[in-house]
């Protein structure tokens, strides 16, 4: 038995599936999931000294890869000065400002944890700001675990939410409507079935929570205009884009300005931030400013907004985006090169360094598309890449990333490696 496996035995009988996130534990590609005992650069290394080239990049944060010289450095002098004050320091007004300049449409922001507390934070403040109950969301958008998230959507467009998971209250559940992602028909038949109810549409820009799924040119901009005409609030969760496919992210992308927007992942480098921000006026309402209530212990905390800080200051370099998306590109043509030339169905796509790869020839719109995806093959042909050291999402329904640490040389290695785990998968 390797060190991993000894390491899962003990980790199952102290954690519930012997993880602290369920996705991490495998079940969905089979096998024992490895334990990290270090990371550099876009390669992690497991408690057995074996090394894999990662795109999974802690599901989104690294943009820089793993232990990046400038993050350390800003997070070892953080660390000295004191790591958590419980009153303002200089750092939490230096990130504010930078997520500012980069995203115009956060006037004004408030930092918290996770993205779980930015989307709910906000979900809250929609409500308070409209006095309506009801938010619509995206079937397979994922906006972190709170109550009122854990919803999809029965058979019909219009159908209330049933809670995906015991647990959740059905009379909260039913507060979540649902509709499927780039059908605006489906939003409008919402918005009339429900007038003045609906309190915000919550939206990936680009879905990346079960796979990754762009928008149709003209689904934002519908989205954003039947917002207007109803009184509701658009609220981006850039939680996954934010800072990812653009340097101001989706909503820069897109050329839309949200009411509200929700950031985690790359804001704190690695290191446990969420924030949520947009129009002053309703930023106002927050406490102490307003009544609306939202607080956190360890909020801002100084080391965490050093790590978000030298991030994006490493990302302002000339060329940075430019680069990271050729790479991708590169990358994403060379996986769709290698599913042609073995007859293997696949639909790979990509926005900056954010992209995704499905096992079907259906084009893939929302998540009734990603469903008809071979979700055997990828279980198949990700144990392959594993075993040729290639770290892939240990699920179908995961968005994958590309940093700053992967050079060309392992794109064409990663590349060479799929076409021999599709030739290996395909003889089982
Ligand atoms: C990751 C993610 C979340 C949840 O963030 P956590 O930090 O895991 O709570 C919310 N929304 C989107 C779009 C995400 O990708």
């Amino acid at each position: 038995m390797n060190r991993s496996s000894e390491l899962f035995t003990r980790a199952k009988d102290v954690l519930p599936g012997g993880v602290n996130s369920p996705v991490r534990a495998f079940r969905a590609v089979g096998g024992t999931p490895f334990f990290v005992a270090r990371a550099e650069g876009a390669r992690l290394t497991d408690a057995d000294g074996t090394s894999y080239l990662d795109y999974v990049c802690s599901w989104g944060p690294l943009i820089l890869g793993h232990a990046h010289p400038a993050v350390l450095e800003a997070v070892r002098s953080a660390a000295a000065r004191g790591w958590s004050y419980g009153a303002p320091c200089e750092a939490e007004v230096e990130l504010a400002e930078a997520v500012r300049r980069r995203m115009p449409s956060l006037e004004m922001l408030r930092f918290v944890n996770s993205g779980t507390e930015a989307t709910m934070a906000a979900v809250r403040l929609a409500r308070a700001a409209t006095g309506r109950e009801l938010i619509l969301k995206f079937d397979g958008c994922y906006h972190g675990h709170a109550d009122g998230f854990l919803v999809k959507a029965g058979s019909g467009v219009a159908t209330l939410g049933l809670p995906d998971s015991p647990g959740v209250p059905a009379g909260l559940a039913s507060l979540t409507l649902t509709a499927p992602f780039n059908d605006v028909a489906a939003v409008e038949e919402l918005f009339r079935r429900h007038p003045d109810a609906i309190a915000a549409v919550i939206v990936e820009p680009y879905v990346g929570n079960v796979g990754f799924i762009p928008p149709d040119p003209a689904f934002h901009p519908a989205l954003r205009a039947a917002c207007d005409r109803h009184g509701a609030l658009l609220i981006f969760d850039e939680v996954m884009t934010g800072f990812r496919v653009a340097p101001g992210g989706a909503q820069q992308r897109l050329g839309i300005r949200p009411d509200l927007t929700t950031l985690g992942k790359i804001v704190g480098g690695g290191f446990p931030v969420g924030a949520y921000g947009g129009r002053a006026d309703l930023m106002r309402r927050i406490a102490p400013e307003g009544p609306v209530y939202q607080a956190g212990t360890l909020s801002g905390n100084p080391v965490a907004m050093a790590a978000g800080l030298a991030t994006l200051g490493e990302t302002e370099h000339a060329g940075f985006y430019e680069a990271l998306e050729a790479r991708t590109q590169r990358l994403v043509r060379g996986l769709e090169q290698a599913a042609r030339g073995r007859d293997v169905p696949a639909r790979v796509g990509s926005a900056g360094s954010m992209w995704g790869l499905y096992f079907t020839e259906r084009p893939v719109r929302n998540y009734a598309d990603a469903k008809t995806a071979d979700t055997a093959l990828y279980a198949r042909v990700h144990r392959a890449l594993l075993a040729r050291g290639v770290f892939f999402a240990p699920s179908a329904f995961e968005a994958a990333f590309v940093s700053s640490a992967h050079t060309d040389a392992d794109i064409d290695f990663t590349i060479a490696q799929l076409d021999a785990a599709l030739d290996e998968a395909r003889a089982h």
